[in-house]
Order: C-alpha cells, then structure tokens, then sequence
C-alpha cells in the first residue's frame, strides 16, 4: 500500500550534503534538520492528497501537511487551479487588489471577532504586528505570554521565564537583547492563578496577553476549562488586549478557529497557515477602533512589499471556500479521533505509557504516564522512546513531525484506509519500544 523502501540513504545523502554547504544546517527552518531523532532528513520531491514522496523515490502517508496549511491535502486541484489562474494574471503588482479583499471579507464574516483584517507574509510578520499595535493602542510595554508557546521568531518572544512565575524573560537566542527581551513576562501554559499573579505585579504595564487558544507547539495541549475565559477576564479588568494566536487553530479546529470552539472573544487575533492555503500569508485583525489605528488610517506603521500577494490570496480564497461545504470539519473529527483511538488502543495492547492529546484534526502521542497539560508536562515525554519509534514509523512510510512536540495534522485528504495503515504502522512502530 505504501511503497517505501525504508532508504534515504543515496540521493538524500547527497543532496543534503550539498544543502549543508549553502544553507545554515541545509535548512530553510530548524525542525526539517530531523535533528532531534537524529536521521537524515526527508527531502520532498512531491506530494498529492495524503501522500508525500521524497527524493529517493519513497512514499509516505505525510501528517506534517506542512506544518498545518494542509488541510484540504497537497495539490488540491482546486487550489492548484487557482494558483494557475492568478499567476497567469501577474504574480504581484504591490497595488490592491479584488482578491485580497474577498479573503479579507471571508475571514471577517467567519470570525466574529475579526471587523478588519490585514495581511501579512508569515504567522511571525502577524503576530509583530498585532503586538506592536497592542503596546500603540494601551501605550504599555510588556507582553504575557505562555512556557511551551511558540508566536514566531522576533525577538521579544523567543524568551521564556527561567525560573518560574514573574520572571522577566532572559533571551531564549544569542543575537536578543535583554532589554528586548524584558518586555516580556512567561508564565505557565494552562495556570490561570500565574497569570493572574503576573497581572497583580505588572498589570498595568502589559499591553497584551498573547495565547495559543490550543497550544500546538509544544504536540497539543487543550487549554483546560476556564483557562481562556479566565484570560478574558483578566485582561478586561486590567485594559489589556487579549491576542489569540491563531496561526495554527484559525480555520483548523473549526470553522470559526478555537475562539468559535471555545467561545471566547479576543481583542486581536493572528492568522497564517490555512488563510494562504500553502503559499506565504500571515494575517492580523480584529476590533475596528483598534485596526484603525493601523497605518494609513492610523499612526502605527506596518507594511510589506508582497502583503495580499495575489496568488497566496487565490490559494486562501479557495481554500476557505472548499472549508465551507457541509461536513468538512466533522469528517476531519472523525478520521482524527480513529487515529487517537487506534493509536491509543495500541500502546495499551503493548503496555507502552502513550498519552493522545488531540483538539479537531490536530493530535500528539506523548510516552509519558502523565496527562498532558503544559510544558513541564509535556517535557516528561520519553525521548529515548521516541527515537526508534519514529525512525521505524518513517520506513513504514508513516511521516509525522519528527518530535513528539508538534503537532501532527489529519487533512480532507486522508482516506479512511490511510487512517488504518497509518494505525497499523503504528502498532509495529511501538514494538521498538517494548523490545527496548
Ligand atoms: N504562531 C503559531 C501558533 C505558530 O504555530 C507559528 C508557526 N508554526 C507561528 C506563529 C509562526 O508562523 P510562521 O512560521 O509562518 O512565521
């Protein structure tokens, strides 16, 4: 069913030597290094629907799907169409155009929340951006965020408190500044009585609170009961803004994003991923009075030579629209929660501690005893188990994130018995770990 030979060995080797010698690490982004199991990395030669092959010829059923915009498969004919269509017509012109405001239209009806929407180039572009006009709207300073949140790589949000409640954050990166990288204070994902002791000592210095409504970078991690509205809450009183970071659960986890699954309305909200349908995109929107402070209409500068680039606008544009039609999320549920199932049922036939933490299409195993609900937790994962694990998922041609801290993504495209042989494979996967 998958033919995958098991070997990257000859081509991959090659091309990655020679990757390295032009590129830090041979990477465009860390993670695709496969550094932390420690094997070549898979190197895409192409991909349809579920599948990916990589340039040794192999194939795999892929649950990376890009890290999350995937989510009607690659190489939807439909979005590849329009694509097509819109290169055909001028791949830029840094002028205005009917599609970005059709995009712009489409997010704001979906998401309440949302009243006006700019767009950027990455979830990173989205998410500076939102901040930058959270501390211009309050006239503060500082930024909460989360242990284990990931909201881009600028360089006041690489930091994270190093010893606990109301630390402010040293700098995560050689090449941050610390008195950048004090303008932010880290507390605990998913403990609402931090926060609310960061609020008692800097309240009226932060401008933002900013928060993954389900945290997908560190596997997933549900916010527990309350967590976002006690945010909510929080920042009211305070006159903070309240920013979901959405780059991964906007348009993921359901048709409104988390904040529709959760019911919780934030001031802010940052878009990528799914809005560009594959192609570069980040967005940043939400209450009108605080986007039209954005530059034209308002004084705080923000701009981008590709921003509504015209072919990522076709690509968004389309892929919502497919989003839309009855029973996309409900079947993505479905295949979504087998995969748990499965998976779950095979660590307890193996008796191998597996934890399966999933929010919609997107879950992680951990091997731990202990449920999942932060980062403390989440480092309890066994990596020593990992390792082997995923190296034989990867020559039975499963393709999952190569560590257990992000998330894999089910897409439209995974057929029901690509769901079965990837629970199969799983099965035979863990038998690495009760041979030890
Ligand atoms: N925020 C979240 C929640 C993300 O998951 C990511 C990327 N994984 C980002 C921001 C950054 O987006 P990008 O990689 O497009 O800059």
């Amino acid at each position: 069913m998958i033919r995958n030979a098991g070997r990257r060995e000859k081509v991959t080797r090659m091309a990655f030597d020679e990757a390295k010698r032009f590129i830090p690490g041979g990477v465009n982004s860390p993670v695709r290094a496969f550094g932390s199991v420690g094997l070549t990395p898979v190197m895409a030669a192409c991909a349809k629907g579920a599948r990916l092959w990589d340039i040794d010829g192999n194939e795999y059923i892929d649950y990376i799907g890009s890290w999350g915009p995937l989510i009607l498969g690659h190489a939807h004919p439909s979005v590849v169409e329009a694509v097509r269509k819109a290169a055909g017509t001028g791949t830029s012109f840094g002028l205005t155009t009917l599609t970005e405001t059709g995009l712009a239209r489409l997010i704001c009806e979906r998401v309440p929340s949302v009243e006006m929407v700019r767009m950027v180039n990455s979830g990173t572009e989205a998410v500076m951006s939102a901040l930058r006009l959270a501390r211009g709207y309050t006239g503060r300073p500082l930024v909460l965020k989360f242990e284990g949140g990931y909201h881009g790589h600028a360089d006041d949000l690489l930091s994270r408190s190093g010893s606990g409640i109301a630390t402010l954050g040293l700098p995560d990166s050689i090449g941050v500044p610390e008195s950048v990288a004090a303008q932010t204070v880290t507390v605990p994902y998913n403990r609402l009585d931090e926060a609310r002791h960061a609020f008692e000592r800097f309240g009226e210095r932060i401008a933002a609170v900013i928060v993954e409504p389900v945290a997908g970078n560190m596997g997933v991690v549900p916010p527990q009961p309350g967590f976002l509205e006690g945010l909510r809450s929080l920042t009211s009183r305070y006159g903070s803004l309240l920013v979901f970071d959405e780059v991964m659960t906007g348009f993921r986890v359901g048709f409104r994003g988390a904040q529709g699954l959760y019911g919780v309305t934030p001031d802010l909200t940052c878009f990528g991923k799914i809005i560009g349908g594959g192609l570069p995109v980040g967005a940043y929107g939400g209450r009108r009075d605080i986007m039209e402070l954005v530059a034209p209409s308002g004084p705080i500068y923000q701009a981008g030579t590709l921003s509504g680039n015209p072919l990522a606008m076709a690509a968004g544009f389309m892929t919502l629209q497919l989003l839309a039609e009855p029973g996309v999320y409900d079947m993505l549920e479905r295949r979504a929660a087998r995969l748990e199932e499965g998976f779950a049922r095979n660590a307890e036939r193996a008796g191998v501690p597996l934890r399966v933490n999933r929010v919609g299409s997107m879950l992680c195993a951990y091997f731990t005893e202990r449920e999942v609900v932060d980062f403390e937790t989440v480092q309890s994962s066994d990596m020593q188990a990992f390792r082997p694990y995923y190296a034989k998922l990867l020559e039975l041609g499963v393709l999952t994130p190569p560590t257990p801290f992000e998330a894999m993504f089910v897409s439209a495209a995974h057929a029901e018995d690509e769901i079965e042989a990837t629970i199969r494979a799983q099965a035979d996967a863990l038998q690495t770990i009760q041979g030890g």
